[in-house]
């Protein structure tokens, strides 16, 4: 038989997700299997015959639901909170039910508007300044959703880096790219997340970590001593990343005294606020932004504090068609009649001098690569018929990497029909996006500015209610300021105290928190993160915490 009535099931499944979060306080927050277990519970091989529903979804409750960790519950305190909310959730059916991929404006008008509006709102919510709007027809500066502040990363790690090769190659037009980037050098701090190391690795440069201070956070002085250091040994330092709230402690690197010094050595600067982002939207956090007017890009997770679903980074950018230079590529099957008049978030507005740049980094000279790639087009079978008038350098890019299976007669007829020439301009990595401007836009209009500024002080106030409990018993300590929603702590004396208190924590499973460790010290992390959270869900969890604690101390003192 064949499953029909799965319209009727599907809205069933809608209150099923309500009664699920309406009862989360039901569900141990970390689940007590061992791993193999679902392995030893479900078949090895997939059904031949389609089966019930009733079957599908026992399994769901059965097997499922008991091996996950409960994200939005309120004994959560692990990582950062990855929050929801019902126009967020409702915001990601309805996209999942039309389910339009928004890489270029012709691909979904709508969902490529909405992007950059709902961007603009957001943007402005915060307090960025302007040049990270998509308002002013001159401006360069825009904002795009990215799945992750680790993408994001990259993103801005690559834009940099095309811009820095782009500047070496003027002056040292005899070596290749590949050669110029082993001179090539950026900095982050040593609290920054392990995603700005990997974002280094993926783009073969190397990365310093400036020694933090005290308080975990980077200076500016710390950042030129170890700039005009590798300066005076020969590298080009061209890609700072500050962090605005550390992983470990919500530590806030000093964004005007790093900026100035970015600005001095020509250096990008990348803002990475992934989790305090969100406190932005009240004004009272502000002052944590200042220099943010300093900075190249700016990002940060509303799918983390915001109560919009994961995934949802947003992310500024001030010159956009750096970006462009750095993924150009500009396939005819994804032109349309209005490229270069409407943003894509795959394609953008900007007429880009690129092409001049694009040769300079590939250190050929664009008559050397015209008369190579006719001398060959001319050995093939399929030919390469470039008229001097027609030729378009970006088409014999994509022939180059293989994309060229639609005639070159078609191609053509593009480009005389788009006589602005304007050039594509790449906002992302992957082609394909989701619409994820929807959830966003649900959020931010259901709750409000007011209703957000509230979510995020009740957040912090219940942070301080917790920090006040840790501070009245002389058994524990706070070595780290609270900063926001967390609250880092620790038993007083070895490690393996706190390390011991964590584990059985987490065994007990009535509430789950992950440790960090900085300058030698191991310490429990502690977030509020569900919306959900009362007072009495603080008390609650202290309690655990304390009876833990004294057993501890017991089984090791006596
Ligand atoms: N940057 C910081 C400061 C973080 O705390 C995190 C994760 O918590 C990330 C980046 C990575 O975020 P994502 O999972 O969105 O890549």
């Amino acid at each position: 038989y064949i499953n029909t009535n799965c319209s009727f099931i599907a809205k069933e499944l809608v209150d099923y997700m309500a009664d699920y979060l309406e009862n989360i306080r039901d569900h141990r927050v970390y689940p007590g299997v061992q791993p193999g277990y679902l392995h030893r519970r479900l078949p090895t091989e997939a059904p031949q015959l389609p089966e019930k529903w009733d079957d599908i979804f026992k399994d769901v409750e059965n097997h499922i639901i008991p091996g996950l960790v409960h994200w939005q519950s309120p004994h959560m305190h692990a990582y950062f909170p990855a929050l929801t909310s019902y126009p967020s959730i409702m915001g990601e059916m309805l996209s999942s039910a039309l389910n339009c991929l928004c890489f270029t404006w012709a691909s979904s008008p709508a969902g490529t508007e909405l992007e950059t509006i709902a961007m603009n709102w957001l943007g402005k919510i915060l307090g960025l300044p302007d040049c990270f709007l998509n308002e002013k027809n001159d401006s360069q500066g825009g904002g795009v959703i990215q799945t992750t502040a680790s993408e994001a990363t990259l993103v801005s790690l690559l834009a940099a880096r095309t811009r820095a090769l782009m500047e070496l190659s003027k002056l040292n037009p005899d070596l290749q790219s590949s050669e110029l980037l082993g001179h090539l050098i950026c900095y982050c701090s040593d609290q920054a997340h392990s995603s700005v190391e990997k974002a280094g690795l993926i783009a073969l440069v190397r990365m310093r970590y400036i020694e933090s201070d005290d308080n975990q956070c980077m200076r500016g002085a710390k950042l030129e001593e170890a700039i005009l250091a590798d300066k005076a040994k020969g590298l080009v330092p061209f890609w700072v990343c500050a962090t605005l709230g550390t992983t470990g402690s919500v530590a806030f690197d000093n964004l005007r005294e790093i900026g100035e010094v970015c600005e001095k050595h020509s250096a990008w600067l990348h803002v990475d606020a992934a989790y305090a982002g969100s406190a932005f939207v009240c004004p009272e956090y502000r002052h944590w932004l200042d220099g943010v007017e300093l900075a190249d890009s700016f990002a940060f997770n509303p799918s983390k504090w915001l109560m919009v679903n994961f995934d949802c980074t947003g992310m500024w950018i001030k010159d956009s068609t750096a970006l462009h230079r750095t993924f150009n590529v500009n396939p005819i099957y994804l032109r349309h009649e209005n490229s270069g008049k409407a943003i894509d978030y795959m394609v953008g507005s900007q007429e880009a001098n690129t092409k001049h740049d694009i040769n300079i980094i590939n250190n050929e000279s664009s008559d050397t690569k015209l008369k190579e790639r006719q001398d060959s087009a001319s050995n093939s079978d399929e030919g390469y018929p470039i008229s001097d008038e027609l030729y378009d350098e970006s088409d014999d890019e994509k022939r180059l990497h293989g994309y060229d299976k639609i005639s070159t007669g078609c191609a053509q007829k593009i480009q005389l029909e788009n006589p602005d020439k304007k050039e594509p301009l790449h906002w992302q990595i992957p082609l394909s996006r989701r619409f994820r401007a929807l959830k966003l836009w649900f959020v931010l209009r259901n709750y409000g500015v007011v209703g957000l500024q509230k979510h995020i002080r009740e957040s912090v106030r219940l942070a301080q209610k917790f920090e006040a409990l840790v501070l009245a018993d002389q058994r524990f300590e706070v070595p780290q300021p609270r900063n926001l929603g967390m609250v880092v702590f620790r038993l007083k004396g070895d490690n393996t105290l706190t390390e011991c208190l964590l584990k059985r924590l987490n065994a007990r499973g009535h509430i789950h928190a992950v440790p960090a460790c900085f300058k030698g010290v191991y310490v429990i992390r502690f977030t509020v993160t569900s919306q959900r959270t009362t007072n009495q869900d603080i008390l609650d969890d202290w309690n655990e915490i304390k009876t833990v604690a004294s057993e501890i101390l017991m089984d090791m003192f006596g």
